[in-house]
């Protein structure tokens, strides 16, 4: 069998919308070169948090290309316009597959380096180049990085609501649906609104009010109601659904240091899964703190832009799982060097997965966590609509609390560029938290 028939039978390439295997180089690698690097923002959802910004690197090999995922919510235009500006002079004429020396290049490139834009453009050109790569050698980008260590990848969806037995229901819905991990967030009395819960009528409308007049929405947030209600909801939920179905919950930074304590130590008998962001990242001796006083498994990283952010929490293990973002922290290269980091600590992964990165970072999610050996979990969104399957060929697919993606070259993944450009970027500006008497507190 020639190398092209074992590697399409291999891969099982060659039927229906799959992508074209690129069995045959007809340059050597050593002689490609990139040609251009094309940024594409889109918003299939056409929602408040839905505007992708896509990058594609294109070589002197006709047919090969890369995508990648450069989304950066609330800096997306920043982040086209750096790409197109500031990296794509440079990456003209280099080989694409020196992808290591490339991503250090654009690394010390502004000299003012590192922070969301600049490490979420790098990241959007790091899948592309790996995406290239798996191309070229014929193979799925997790065979690059070492083969699978696993078949299919745990996976949890959030259930959000507005008092105890709502969350109860959500939560039966998943479990019926094969969820075995759930995360569970809720409104506390006297508030309008919580993170990850369903806005109220009133907030719905006038969320739609501020997007209308182009400024920001704005909410009020009260942590005492919120700390004091948290591991009430626990008790409901070991009550009512039992003890096997794993429970996880996201604070999302809402708290002060002391009332993070309190709340990893009033959760402790309800054995979460993992506490998740349970301070503000900048908060590192928090950490340590919180870490003597309970056994609650603590989760962070994902707004952190580079290894080196959070690195304290891992040198020191004072994180169970590491959630950096790759279309934020540097892509695929990053993540791998990160996982291996953690993997002497015992640290596991679970890299964030929202709805609002798009199919393109769930699919490098996907290669990652399908190689690494200390996987943990991968939040995934399942929730998309028609329009986002219109203009990406693939993302990973749910089944019985897990995720796979099917075995192609490189990500797997395509765009349709003329459905794309059917959903142009919308401005939405994210919402302002502020405290009863108009402190901003993060989001
Ligand atoms: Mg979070």
């Amino acid at each position: 069998m020639n190398r092209r028939r074992f590697l399409a039978s291999a891969i099982g390439v060659g039927g229906g919308t799959r992508l074209p295997l690129y069995s045959a180089v007809s340059r050597s690698p050593a002689n490609l070169k990139i040609t251009d690097v094309q940024v594409l923002v889109t918003n299939p959802m056409q929602s408040a948090a839905g505007n992708f910004v896509l990058v594609k690197v294109l070589t002197n090999q006709d047919g090969l290309y890369g995508w990648g995922d450069a989304t950066c919510t609330g800096s997306e235009l920043g982040v086209a316009k750096f790409l197109e500006e500031h990296l794509r002079p440079a990456m003209l004429g280099r080989n694409p597959m020196r992808l290591e020396e490339l991503w250090q290049t654009l690394f010390f490139l502004p000299y003012y380096r590192s922070g969301s834009v600049h490490m979420s453009a790098l990241s959007g050109i790091d899948m592309a180049l790996w995406d290239i790569k798996g191309k070229v050698a014929g193979l799925p980008v997790y065979e690059l990085l070492g083969g699978k260590t696993r078949d299919r990848l745990l996976t949890y969806r959030s259930v959000g609501g507005r008092n105890y037995q709502e969350v109860e229901e959500g939560v039966r819905r998943l479990m019926a649906d094969g969820y075995k991990v759930i995360k569970v967030q809720v409104s506390a009395p006297g508030l309008e609104s919580g993170y990850a819960v369903p806005p109220s009528a009133r907030q719905h409308a006038s969320t739609a009010k501020a997007f209308e007049a182009g400024v920001a929405p704005s909410e009020v947030w009260e942590p005492g109601p919120y700390v004091r209600t948290l591991p009430k909801l626990f008790e409901h939920l070991r009550k009512t659904v039992g003890e096997e179905i794993e429970l996880l919950h996201d604070v999302h930074e809402r708290v002060t240091p002391s009332q993070a304590i309190v709340l990893a130590k009033a959760v402790e008998p309800y054995r979460l899964f993992y506490f998740e962001d349970p301070v503000r990242p900048e908060h590192l001796d928090t950490f340590r703190t919180i870490r003597q006083q309970s056994s609650t498994p603590l989760a962070m990283g994902e707004i952190y832009t580079g290894q080196w952010d959070g690195l304290y929490l891992i040198t020191e293990h004072l994180i169970d799982y590491v959630r950096h973002d790759l279309a934020h922290c540097g892509g695929i290269t990053t993540g791998r060097k990160i996982a291996a980091m953690c993997e002497p600590y015992g640290i596991l992964t679970a890299w964030h997965g929202p709805g609002n990165i798009s199919p393109v970072t769930h699919m490098a999610n996907a290669h990652v966590s399908l190689s690494v050996p200390n996987f943990g979990i991968q939040e995934f969104s399942v929730g998309w609509g028609e329009p986002v399957r219109e203009v990406f060929s693939a993302m990973p697919a749910y089944s019985n609390g897990s995720i796979t993606i099917q075995d192609r070259v490189g990500l797997g993944i395509d765009v349709n560029e003329a459905s794309a450009k059917k959903y142009p970027y919308l401005r939405r500006l994210r919402p302002t938290i502020r405290r009863d008497d108009g402190t901003p507190w993060p989001y």
